[in-house]
């Protein structure tokens, strides 16, 4: 299958925070891997800006670095890394204060797209949005990206919006969240929406639970500090969790456009119910300390806080109240240090009414659609089949397995990372994938009493180990309404 690349229009994007983290390991290479593929225009241009007193030579080298580090070898090529270099240029700015800002003006160019990542923390985003406009560097139709964390509460996202919104519209914003941007996350919608086969099938009559999982293997390493003061429900369910519920739960948008769909999520999440505190499970990573040479540290130890109260695993069993889901539950739950790194969504159906073959009882299984955004991109529909060869009609479980890089050949092994797909959604003027100021503060005035819930109650999240599925309370969350979690594997 032949990869259609459709460049987008020549554009000037300004990354606010070049040096950082996130613009070494995402933004550029993401941009040069779109480069690569012929997507981003030869005359586009990258110019980034932070404090550090670079120059443009200082700046291509960083991003010559970030393209060693983060791009895989099959794109390791001299010549296009040394013409995407070419696209960049650097200005050293003050984002509070003055200095940059005379100099970042003339840089842009007028008849372009014009883009401005705010790849900085969001306490920045007020002083840099009012710059813009100060020194008449944003136009009517600039957009601006900003990363999360939007906000830690309903408050302070209201907060943010607000400061966004006077000086920018809410079609200039484009709010990342990068889930939105992975391929089986789209692909999600294109299996509902453009096959006959699941959507009747999508709703509580036929779904018996839906499970969403996202696993990490990984500690919270040096972000201990900034992880601690916000902990699973903030960093993963509100955001990214939150979105994958509300692909799955929403109607049919009447069309695929960015507000069409927006509008739906916004309805999901406007129908999440209060969740009680009886259904929900945090936990903390316990360490291997003293285990050998590869022994880990725990939770507490990493956020040098032996009080922490914070989650670093959370499960909750969420209910979405309305006449489609009325009756099925959505058990969600995320956390670090667990035994693989996976992501998945999983819907179960229900029992067939009434059963022809008489074994069936003992080996039926439920039909389960299982869609997994990582490792290994794909879905897998478990369908019941007659075990194979003579001796009566006996029933067995298998797999309809697709995995999207066998499936789709050289372009299913090639798929673009979120930050890409995402970044060339903004030049294109697209915000479908998106969040939009609505959206995050409804998932906030959701999320918020729940966390109020457990910061009353002072209750320390349940130890788990290292290397296990998570804490036993949260088996038991599913156990006591006679379902089972999925196991964790890679
Ligand atoms: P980081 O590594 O700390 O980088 C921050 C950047 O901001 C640096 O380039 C820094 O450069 C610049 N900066 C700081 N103060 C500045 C000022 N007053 N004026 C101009 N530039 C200034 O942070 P990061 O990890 O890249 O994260 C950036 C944003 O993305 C944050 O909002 C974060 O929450 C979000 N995010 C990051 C990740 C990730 O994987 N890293 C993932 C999701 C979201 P100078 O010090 O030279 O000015």
């Amino acid at each position: 299958m032949v990869s259609r690349v459709i460049p987008v229009d020549s554009f000037d994007l300004v990354i606010f925070g070049a040096t950082g983290d996130l613009a070494a390991r995402k933004v550029l290479p993401g941009l040069y891997r779109r480069f690569y593929s012929g997507q981003m225009p030869a005359d586009a241009r990258i110019i980034g800006a932070a404090r550090a007193d670079l120059d443009a030579a200082g700046f291509r080298d960083f991003a010559a670095r970030a393209i060693r580090d983060h791009v895989g070898p099959a794109k390791q090529d001299k010549a296009q890394i040394a013409a995407f270099l070419e696209a960049l240029d650097y200005v050293a700015l003050d984002a509070t204060g003055t200095q940059g800002w005379e100099e970042l003006a003339p840089k842009l160019r007028a008849g372009v797209v014009r883009a401005f990542y705010f790849s900085v923390a969001p306490a920045l985003f007020g002083d840099i949005a009012e710059r813009l406009h100060q020194h008449g560097i944003a136009t009517a139709d600039s957009r601006i990206v900003v990363e999360k964390p939007f906000g830690r509460d309903l408050e302070t996202a209201k907060a943010l919006n607000a400061t966004l919104a006077t000086h920018f519209a809410e079609s200039q914003i484009y709010r990342i969240d990068h889930y939105l941007g992975k391929e089986t996350v789209q692909n999600l919608m294109a299996v509902r929406f453009a096959n006959i086969l699941f959507e009747p099938l999508w709703n509580s009559q036929y779904v018996d639970h839906v499970q969403i999982t996202v696993a990490e293997t990984v500690g919270v390493g040096g972000r201990g500090s900034y992880y601690d003061k916000s902990g699973a429900m903030r960093d993963m369910v509100q955001n990214h969790l939150m979105q994958l519920l509300c692909l799955i739960a929403m109607e049919p948008p009447y069309h695929f456009d960015p507000d069409a769909v927006r509008d739906e999520k916004l309805k999901v999440i406007r129908a999440l119910q209060p969740v009680p505190q009886a259904d929900i499970v945090r936990g903390q990573y316990l360490g291997t300390r003293g285990r050998g040479k590869d022994s880990v540290s725990s939770y507490l130890e990493d956020v040098e806080n032996p009080d922490s109260r914070t989650e670093s695993y959370i499960a909750l069993k969420v209910h979405v109240a309305n006449w489609r889901w009325q009756g099925t539950p959505f058990y969600l739950r995320t956390g670090k240090r667990l035994r693989a790194r996976t992501s998945e969504i999983a819907i179960t159906f229900k029992q067939p009414p009434h059963s022809i073959f008489d074994d069936a009882a003992d080996t039926w299984q439920e039909n389960v659609l299982v869609i997994r955004l990582q490792p290994n991109e794909g879905m897998n529909l478990k369908v019941m089949i007659k075990e194979p060869g003579p001796g009566g009609m006996r029933l067995v479980q298998v797999p309809l397995d697709m995995s999207f890089a066998e499936a789709l050949g050289e372009e299913g092994t090639d798929i673009p990372d979120a930050y890409e797909r995402l970044i060339m959604d903004v030049i294109r003027g697209n915000q479908t994938l998106f969040m939009r100021g609505d959206e995050v503060e409804a998932a906030w005035a959701w999320a918020d009493p729940i966390i109020r819930g457990w910061e009353e109650r002072i209750e320390k999240p349940q130890a788990y180990d290292t290397g296990s599925s998570g804490p036993d309370d949260a088996l038991m969350l599913m156990h006591r309404d006679g379902r089972r979690w999925r196991s964790i594997h890679d």
